[in-house]
């Protein structure tokens, strides 16, 4: 019987199955390969009367890059393994998407759940300051996002807590992205990885050939999509496919079970629901099945699984009827399931791209905070009162000649509007969505070697690494 590897071996079998395909010099395969360092801090928290001891980690897999940039977990299934896991797929997603980052990951053993907010900010605070004094939380070495567990409520603390210990650093915001709005963020950086999911799957049905490998015709429009986790990226991934692109949500699989229904699900009346009953169990909106892992091996077009990793595995993978699988969680398929599905003709669309939308805005965020000045506010006028002079110069050829036409109103809305943050995060990500699947696509059609898109994934962001590398005479 074939064992099931960790979650860190899954990463390293497909990384060695990348580079099987390179000519890579000796040696500098395994310098890419390795977690550089991992910090691990033990540190001590008084609440409800008494010390409590927490464990938490900063794993650097890469520094060919710096600041070196990953997201801080808070999870009951973080240990070292896991951390530099998801640090080595920081590294090879910052390469793929080109965020000039090198990879890294933290996370802290805890259940979020069973503290309250004031707990949580003594908790996230301590932790904070531990990684900041050695500098692994910092500006130019090394910036945390949110993850699993965390969202704008920590970054904003950290952000705080660094200019508390750093108070002549001019550039202080820029420690950590994810952040509110009032506290340096960016607009669209909350939706930012469910947005980059939406995009990617836009991306992948502009090709035939692509979709002709997974059985599929057309766009997404009354595809039937199942989603396995409605966190924030699955979220946002599900309702922007099913609200702007019409596809059919046909279950979502959550902790205490799935809700399915074949005409399409609510997402958010669902969210809702789960927001004030903590599940699935009594939506309306559709049929409760309690054993929600059975839901993933459902017949439908495209899988997301947007949660844990390790969820398709060798137990179920031979069992998944989904054509298309897109992972908006980090390593939601083990190695092994990743061969059985390859050998069933499922196409997947791996995690290191489909999830990258997340860093990618974080990437705008970090400029804007460098920058000290939020997008657009120099040429949004501007470009407002150009489009102003094309229309009036338009209106008034029209009255001149003898045909009489008039722009519509709605046009003219839409055209002489200058775009503001969020529209350019938007197209920011939309760009770099669409690049990042385009080098892969290259390298998967152009090569017989080459059977998938992870593999292409994992060679275009092993060559770039390579040569970053090289160029510093490694
Ligand atoms: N935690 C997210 C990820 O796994 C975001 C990381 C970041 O923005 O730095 O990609």
């Amino acid at each position: 019987m074939t064992t099931e590897p960790s979650f860190r071996e899954s990463v390293d079998i497909m990384f060695n199955q990348a580079v099987k395909l390179m000519d890579l010099s000796p040696g500098l395969e395994e310098k890419i390969r390795v977690c550089n360092s991992t910090y691990t801090v033990r540190f001590g928290v008084r609440l409800r009367g008494k010390i409590h001891t927490f464990t938490g980690y900063r794993s650097v897999h890469s520094e060919q890059m710096e600041p070196v940039k990953g997201g801080i977990r808070f999870s009951m299934g973080v240990e070292q393994d896991e951390v530099e896991a998801l640090a080595a797929l920081m590294t090879y997603k910052c390469a793929l998407v080109q965020a000039p980052f090198g990879g890294s990951k933290g996370g802290l053993h805890i259940d979020p759940r069973e503290w309250d907010a004031h707990e949580m900010e003594m908790i996230t605070r301590r932790f904070a300051y531990e990684l900041i004094k050695r500098d692994l939380i910092n500006p130019s070495q090394n910036v945390p996002a949110p993850d699993m567990g965390t969202g704008e409520r920590e970054m904003a603390w950290i952000v705080d807590q660094y200019r508390r210990m750093n108070t002549t650093d001019i550039n202080a915001a820029a420690c950590v992205t994810g952040k509110p709005i009032n506290a340096g963020g960016i607009q669209g950086r909350v939706e930012a990885t469910g947005r980059g999911v939406q995009y990617a799957l836009k991306e992948f049905c502009r090709y035939d050939e692509d979709k002709a490998k997974a059985g599929l015709t057309g766009t997404l429009k009354k595809k039937q999509v199942i989603v396995q986790g409605l966190g924030n990226v699955g979220y946002h991934a599900a309702k922007f496919v099913s609200e702007e692109d019409g596809a059919n949500i046909v279950a979502v699989i959550e902790r205490d079970g799935a809700v399915v229904n074949p005409d399409g699900l609510n997402i958010e009346l669902l969210k809702e629901h789960i927001i004030m009953t903590g599940g699935v169990k009594d939506f309306m909106g559709g049929e409760y099945v309690e054993d929600g892992a059975s839901v993933l091996e459902m017949d439908c077009d495209i899988l997301i699984p947007a949660a844990l990793e390790g969820v398709i595995n060798l137990t179920n993978a031979d069992r998944i009827k989904a054509n298309l699988i897109i992972e908006a969680a980090n390593g939601p398929i083990t190695a092994g399931a990743d061969q059985v599905l390859l050998k069933n003709g499922v196409v997947i669309i791996p995690d290191l791209y489909a999830n990258a939308g997340g860093v990618t805005v974080s990437y705008f965020e970090w400029v804007k905070n460098l920058s000290h000045i939020r997008f657009g506010r120099m040429q949004r006028r501007q470009e407002e009162s150009r489009h102003q002079l094309l229309l009036d110069e338009l209106q008034r050829l029209s009255e001149d000649s003898s045909i009489k036409w008039q722009l519509s109103d709605k046009f003219k809305e839409k055209y002489l509007r200058g775009a503001d943050e969020l529209e350019l995060v938007r197209s920011g990500l939309d760009d770099t969505m669409r690049d990042a699947y385009q080098s892969m696509r290259k390298v998967w059609h152009s090569r017989d070697d080459v059977p998938d898109l992870r593999t292409a994934a994992f060679l275009v962001s092993i060559e770039r690494v390579a040569a970053s590398y090289r160029s510093k005479g490694l």
